[in-house]
């Protein structure tokens, strides 16, 4: 007995550690401190605890000059409880199985959050997107979606855009997997091109969400969006969309940031010049109408709304007591540790965490999902406001958490999002029991 419990105990043990990394240890302690601060029930925790499937993939590309390279890609499917795996795919040089372990565990709770009837997944390639061609990326994409067989598709598992992806990718995806199973199949990805099946609205969803979140949470701390002052680190998808979002509404945005570096401007920049910049020159460096910053300091500006839209692991115990702002919006997912959360938190700056805060991508992703099914496309402000809706009805269902049982804003939104998978997981119950 005692030894098959101690082989059951290693196995357990050699099981975590495939996982293991800063993001996905991070992750499943926000989920334990949130489980039992909501009285989840332990066995159900255990299961949450770990992804149910995780491939890894070889993907072999022709390259221009005719080498061939295989880089590794992976995709996690966290949970299919309420319903089939969603989750973006990345492409970066840091992608690890552990980091999109994490991503696909976050997705499960966000989409249990927001109340849509979706589990949770993540993919991704280990590679520097800025280093391949058009071409390269291409075949790279259709050969990871080949490999990908039906572990993908509309009723099982939907990917979507994530660093380093965007609607073409998601349109080589479809593509691919149409033409493998020899008719079109729109509803196996979402954030296409609006042309073969997207929804208008998509594109910006993730950073108008954030946006909608800050004004949530200033108007908690008696401020308003006109004439509140924003920092943005990240100029990608999420943060241009969060820029212009903001400016348009009257706030002003002294900074921002990509990998090229920081700018800043005390007056606030002109972000619909800054993103006609950005798109004939790729990057924020080199524009002179601000002056040049760095990614430390930018950081650290006095602003009522920091909103982190780059990448994970951006706040943490090394940055957290200098930290300047009135509330976090994480735009980003993880990109401020449990270490920083502790701090931000005793120092009194609420911080809108990733599940809730950057729920707009998902969100209108599902109303993608959903328009697919119906062949029946709603109107960008249509999308908007339902996505207004829901997002905001799940800030104000944490907001509830987080007073009644005088929890920060990560561990409320964790516990929310505990508590519809929990209920959830025990009426389907464990099979075989
Ligand atoms: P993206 O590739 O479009 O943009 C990423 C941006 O971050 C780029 O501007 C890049 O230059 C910048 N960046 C990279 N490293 C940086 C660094 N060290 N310092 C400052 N800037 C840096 O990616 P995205 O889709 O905008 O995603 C950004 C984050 O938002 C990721 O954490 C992603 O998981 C999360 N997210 C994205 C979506 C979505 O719909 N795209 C939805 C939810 C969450």
């Amino acid at each position: 007995m005692s030894t098959a419990t101690s082989t059951t105990g290693n196995a357990h043990a050699h099981q975590a550690d495939l996982f293991q990394g800063e993001m996905f240890d991070n992750t499943i302690k926000i989920l334990e401190t949130a489980g039992n601060a909501v009285g989840c029930d332990p066995n159900v925790l255990e299961r949450m605890k770990r992804p149910k499937k995780a491939v890894i993939i070889s993907v072999p590309v022709r390259m221009d000059d005719y080498r061939v390279k295989v880089f590794t890609g992976y995709r996690v499917q966290h949970s299919s409880t309420l319903g089939p795996y969603k989750g973006g795919i990345r492409y970066h040089q840091d992608v690890t199985l552990s980091e999109v372990a994490a991503l696909a565990t976050l997705m499960t709770f966000k989409c249990s959050l927001l109340n849509l009837p979706l589990g949770g997944g993540k993919g991704g390639i280990a590679v520097d997107p800025s280093k391949l061609s058009r071409t390269e990326k291409q075949n790279m994409t259709r050969r990871y979606t080949s490999e990908l067989g039906t572990l993908i598709g509309p009723d099982v598992d939907i990917p979507a855009p994530d660093m380093g992806t965007d609607a073409q990718t998601m349109a080589w995806i479809m593509d691919t997997y149409s033409q493998e199973l020899g008719f079109a199949q729109p509803g196996v990805v979402t954030g296409k091109p609006v042309e073969i099946g997207g929804s208008l609205g998509r594109a910006g969803a993730t950073g108008l969400g954030v946006v909608f979140i800050a004004e949530k949470a200033l108007e908690k701390l008696g401020m308003k969006m006109a004439g509140s002052t924003f920092v943005i680190q990240g100029f990608g998808n999420v943060g241009t969309h969060a820029a212009i979002n903001a400016f348009n509404r009257g706030a002003k945005i002294l900074a921002v940031s990509d990998v090229s570096g920081g700018l800043h401007n005390p007056n606030g920049l002109d972000i619909p010049d800054l993103l006609r910049y950005v798109a004939e020159n790729k990057v924020i460096k080199g524009y002179t109408k601000a002056e040049p910053i760095s990614n430390e300091e930018l950081l650290q500006l006095n602003c009522d709304v920091l909103a982190p839209c780059a990448m994970e692991n951006q706040i943490t115990e090394a940055n957290a007591a200098k930290i300047s702002c009135k509330v976090v919006v994480e735009g980003a997912n993880g990109p401020t540790n449990n270490a920083a959360t502790k701090i931000l938190h005793e120092r009194d700056i609420m911080i809108c965490p990733d599940i809730l805060a950057n729920g707009g991508g998902v969100i209108v992703s599902y109303f993608e999902w959903v328009q697919g099914i119906a062949h029946f496309f709603w109107s960008e402000e249509e999308v908007n406001n339902r996505m207004k809706g829901i997002i905001t009805n799940a800030f104000d269902k944490v907001w509830e958490l987080r007073t009644e049982k005088k929890l920060d804003m990560r561990t409320a939104a964790m516990g929310q999002s505990v508590r519809r998978l929990e209920r959830a997981m025990l009426l389907r119950g464990l099979y075989p029991r």
